[in-house]
């Protein structure tokens, strides 16, 4: 059989719950969790659309999806407004919604992905819709409008992503941008962001994107194939294994040479299939006008400057710079920054280092890079499986920047072994305090005391005879048996290089 291949064609459509107070055009308050909450508790006249009430435009929401654009290098509709989308189901109360239709308030932004530039189309803010529940066996369903009218960020990439992969790169750097710059926490289990892929698959060299309309056009008389809509994905991995099991699907039928419709297709987490949800006809009439309650604004330059003023260090700048500074590796310097607040505690850390250094008489040049190895590595493997098992984060941490550095400070002096290390850093995660503190107080202080050491090393000579004379007649084993033995004898606490050194001179004079 002949096995065509094909160019995967996707686009994304990401939705985001920005952080502010109240909703979008009414004083209710937004709730980016509806857990908990009785149905319809946090709702008025404005978000249930009654007649005779006036919206009044939320600015936080404005000035978090204008800083979303800063950070993805957009370019910003000074001048815009709200548009009346129209549509009717029961979640939707005004039987509109308020979205941005003609003059998004970004455009024209871009991220970069492994070296690939996405662009990105636009972001608008609208309203988000209210929740519907089908009771199982019943024949009403149930609305609870908690959610409706709350702000809604809508970024759209244009349809240049080329993988399930990059697609799932794309959603988690936006998450992790927003997150960076406090716009949004963007957890997708939670509903706060919502990722839709369209997906095509088309012969190759058959087809071009025109970048001013923004879509893919034929060449020649090839007749395209389906684009088809992913609904109902629930995490990055749900992404990519949605987008996955799609590019099979279609190659698979293309090859048959079946037809691909346009349809939209939600994801089934059971079965790790998709299922067709509806055909689409022609494309919808919404009837978008301008919303007449709402008046076009303008951002003034005066306001921009103070958005602006939010732009801190974005991940891709802050990883360089780890880098660069610290000599971390890449991928050190990007589990360090994965979170803001993660990175910044490293950045604590290693202040504190460098200051200890100045009154130690160590060189920062020279031991600079160790200790900054040493502070990532104990972050990134014993702190994050703690931050693992006992479900906890960087917010909920007891150990002081302060007392961190003395920690490292602790082991780059070679002052305890390293199970000694693992007794403090629990007790250090556990309850916080001071790292010398609790070596002293548990007696986990190296030997550096020759004569305390000497004593145990002889005594472990005499009643090992037998691994001392195997040691003497070549066995290197048996020296390993003495190091041992010593570090029991010491509680551990002795140095195991200074140890075997001393065991070897003790056994050479007896010989
Ligand atoms: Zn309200």
């Amino acid at each position: 059989m002949f096995i065509m291949s094909y160019d995967v064609i996707i686009g994304l459509e990401v939705h985001v719950q920005p952080n502010t107070k109240s909703k979008m055009f009414c004083r209710c308050r937004n709730l980016n969790e509806d857990v908990g909450k009785e149905p319809n508790s946090t709702v008025c006249p404005i978000c249930l659309g009654h007649p005779g009430t006036l919206p009044v435009i939320n600015k936080k929401a404005i000035e978090l999806t204008v800083l979303a654009g800063l950070a993805l290098e957009g370019e910003i509709n000074t001048y815009s407004k709200f548009d009346r989308k129209h549509y009717f189901y029961p979640d939707l109360p005004k039987a509109y919604q308020i979205s941005q239709y003609d003059l998004p308030l970004v455009y024209n932004g871009h991220l970069n992905i492994d070296g690939h530039d996405i662009k990105i189309t636009r972001i608008h803010l609208e309203e988000d819709a209210g929740k519907l529940t089908h009771p199982a066996g019943k024949n009403y369903s149930l609305a609870d409008y908690n959610r409706a009218s709350s702000p809604l960020m809508e970024l759209v990439t244009e349809p240049v992503i080329k993988s399930a992969q990059e697609a799932k790169k794309f959603c988690q750097k936006y998450q992790q941008i927003l997150r960076y710059l406090e716009i949004a926490e963007a957890d997708m289990e939670k509903g706060q962001m919502r990722c839709e892929a369209n997906l095509s698959l088309q012969e190759k060299g058959k087809w071009r994107y025109d970048e001013e309309k923004g879509a893919i056009e034929p060449i020649g008389n090839y007749k395209l194939n389906g684009k088809v809509e992913l609904k109902n994905i629930n995490s990055f991995k749900a992404m990519e294994r949605a987008i996955e099991y799609e590019i099979r699907r279609q190659t698979e039928a293309l090859n048959n040479n079946e037809t691909i419709p346009q349809e939209t297709r939600g994801w089934d987490e059971d079965t790790q299939k998709t299922v067709s949800q509806r055909s689409k006809e022609e494309a919808n009439d919404y009837r978008y006008f301008p919303d007449p309650d709402i008046s076009p604004f303008v951002i003034d330059a005066d306001w921009l400057k103070k958005i602006r003023a939010d732009l801190v260090e974005l991940p891709d700048a802050k990883i360089a710079r780890f880098k660069k500074q610290y000599g971390f590796s890449l991928y050190d310097a990007e589990m360090l920054t994965a979170d803001k607040n993660v990175a910044k505690f490293v950045e604590e850390v290693i202040s504190e280092l460098r200051a200890w250094v100045n009154t130690n008489g160590h060189n920062w040049e020279t031991a600079q890079t160790k200790l900054a190895k040493l502070t990532g590595n104990w972050i990134g493997t014993e702190l994050f499986k703690y931050f693992n098992e006992t479900k906890t984060g960087i917010k909920d941490i007891k150990i002081t920047a302060e007392n961190f550095a003395e920690f490292i400070a602790i082991i780059f002096e070679d002052k305890v072994n390293s199970t000694a290390a693992q007794i403090i850093f629990k007790e250090l995660y556990e309850n916080g305090g001071d790292p010398s503190d609790i070596m002293k107080a548990k007696k986990l202080e190296q030997m550096d005391n020759d004569d305390e050491l000497s004593d145990i090393i002889h005594e472990v000579i005499a009643k090992n005879e037998k691994a001392v004379n195997e040691f003497k007649s070549g066995k290197e084993n048996a020296l390993q048996f003495l190091v041992g033995q010593v570090m029991a004898a010491s509680k551990g606490k002795a140095n195991p290089q200074k140890t075997k050194e001393l065991l070897e001179k003790n056994i050479k004079n007896n010989a």
